[in-house]
């Protein structure tokens, strides 16, 4: 449907828009608060194969990779993850700006500013600059929908992948969206553009000469950009908005302009920054017209560590706000020095803390009792000091907190067999690293190479519950029948991989072969299988 107006979440509103503006095909991995946008989008595929593919990946960098494909088949492609999803595919997002896009390709990331559902709160406007790409950053749902069919653009005009960025609450909020009439796919198209594709030094060289005369053309469209927009005139006060920040700033106008009338001041400038690289000269104007300067941006103090340069260094009564955590319209206006509101919604005090916890009855929760078990076996000293237990991402995650408390680090996806790996190298006896299914086929898998080359003492304890099941159960890659094939694949002595059904009556049983494989002195995979809950559910009712 086009030209009408429709409820949509941010990430619903950029699926939307990848589809009016003609992509071909859409790739992703599930990480909140981005899951939506490529669930949307195989919705709609589902409804009909024959328009936009979409499909979940082993990971981000596999993803990103397959987009690449099809825009240099001609067509445009948009790729989907989280914020730190974005390290993993950092490798061919960097790359991919030395390249010559051919069909739009759009990269839509998911902050997670103040850390609702992840490890860190990295802001990826940074990856943009780093990567000397054009970013949009749309403020509202609308200018989310409107930004993803502009960045499809923007990347074939210039040639360039465009990065979106989003904010969880953009992402996950609703709101009315006009649509836009809808675009054919582009054809595929052949082309033999070898030089400007293979990065061999020789090429390379060449490609990158391209991209940094590139610079000045990014920075003139973004100065001509009409979200880029600088109201007002001399004041002693300049605000800088940028994304979602508008919003808690106009939320707040009203009573902002009426206050500083009372104390006889004029209202400040304005400058909102939604596309990127930065306007340069319209912050130096604004810097000229002013005394001091508030920037209001969520995530990390992208614009406000670089007034400083920009302005040549003349310029350095700028306020940034909140460097860590999200925006409100709370947290604005007391930057604004204005009182709270008396409507304001506040947490009453002494309400008892409700920690996440595992569904009642997960699987997890019977593989840690028997990890705790087998492990306290090891060494009858509490807390079995010989032992380390490193783990990884997902619901998993919660073995940390009681009554487990059986996990000791949680790093990023796939991590915890290198670590394991690592600590094991290091002497330590034994060493065990608990991941899920899903986070294996991730990242997991090329550290269990590692060791499996290696035959380190350790044992990998790899819990399949089938499913992708901390953001909304999404299918994995590798069904559990095809998991244990997989792993022997790499390596693994078959003895010593073995498949222990996730399940209290078994406790015991389960525990003693567990034991048995921590203390057997070389690599060990043991993998703990039961169906997720949710999931189990979620295919029933289907
Ligand atoms: S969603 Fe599934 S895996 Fe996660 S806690 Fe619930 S039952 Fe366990």
């Amino acid at each position: 449907m086009s030209n009408e107006k429709q409820a949509l979440l941010g990430d619903e509103a950029v699926a939307l828009g990848a589809i009016h503006a003609g992509v071909s095909a859409a790739y992703g991995y599930p990480g909140t608060p981005s899951t939506e946008i490529l669930q949307y989008l195989i919705d709609e595929y589902k409804k009909n194969p024959s328009g936009p593919s979409a499909a979940w990946c082993a990971n981000e960098k596999t993803a990103l990779e397959a987009a690449l494909g099809v825009s240099f088949a001609g067509r445009r492609a948009i790729v989907t993850m989280k914020h730190v999803g974005l390290n993993v595919a950092s490798d061919p997002f960097i790359n991919s700006a030395l390249l010559k896009i051919k069909g739009g390709l759009v990269v839509a990331v998911a902050d997670d500013p103040g850390m609702h559902s992840s490890q860190n709160e990295q802001d990826s406007r940074f990856y943009a600059n780093f990567a000397m790409v054009p970013c949009l950053e749309p403020r509202n749902q609308q200018e989310a929908y409107d930004m993803v069919r502009e960045a499809f653009d923007v990347s074939e005009c210039f040639n360039i992948p465009v990065l979106l960025r989003l904010v969880t609450r953009l992402a996950h909020a609703r709101a009315g969206v006009v649509t836009a009439p809808k675009k054919q796919q582009n054809k595929v198209s052949k082309t033999d553009e070898k030089e400007k594709w293979m990065l061999l030094p020789a090429f390379a060289r060449k490609n990158y000469a391209s991209l940094l005369d590139k610079q000045a053309v990014f920075e003139e469209w973004a100065f001509q950009h009409s979200v880029n927009e600088l109201t007002g005139s001399k004041s002693d006060l300049g605000i800088i908005t940028s994304g979602i920040g508008c919003n808690y700033y106009e939320e707040n106008l009203d009573d902002f302009i009426a206050m500083r009338k009372k104390q006889g001041k004029k209202a400040p400038l304005h400058l909102h920054i939604g596309a990127y690289p930065l306007p340069v000269k319209k912050i130096r104007q604004l810097c000229e017209n002013a005394d001091e300067v508030i920037v209001i941006e969520e995530g990390q103090n992208f614009i406000a560590g670089k007034i400083f340069g920009i302005t040549g260094g003349a310029f350095t009564n700028i306020k940034p706000l909140i460097p860590s955590g999200e925006l409100d319209p709370d947290n604005v206006r007391a930057a604004l020095g204005l009182a709270p509101r008396k409507s304001a919604l506040r947490t009453p005090a002494g309400l008892p803390q409700r920690p996440p916890q595992l569904c009642q009855g997960c699987p997890h929760a019977d593989s840690y009792e028997t990890i705790n078990k087998a492990a306290a076996s090891l060494d009858p000293r509490s807390g079995h000091p010989d032992v380390a237990i490193n783990s990884d991402i997902g619901c998993y995650s919660l073995g940390a907190a009681p009554p487990y408390s059986a996990i000791e680090s949680v790093v990023c996806m796939g991590a915890c067999i290198g670590m394991a790996k690592g600590a094991s190298d290091a002497g330590l006896k034994y060493s065990l690293a608990v991941i899920g299914d899903s986070t294996f086929i991730h990242s997991g898998i090329t550290a269990l190479i590692d060791a499996a080359t290696a035959n380190t003492p350790m044992t990998i304890i790899i819990l399949d519950n089938s499913t992708v099941a901390m953001t909304g159960c999404q299918p994995t890659m590798v069904p559990s029948e095809k998991l244990v094939n997989l792993i022997s694949g790499c390596g693994v002595n078959s003895s010593h991989l073995i498949v222990l059904e996730a399940k209290k009556q078994l406790l015991e049983e389960n525990a003693a072969k567990l034991k048995a494989e921590i203390e057997y002195r070389g690599l060990s995979v043991v993998i703990f299988r039961r169906e997720c809950l949710e999931a189990f559910r979620k295919n029933k009712k289907q």
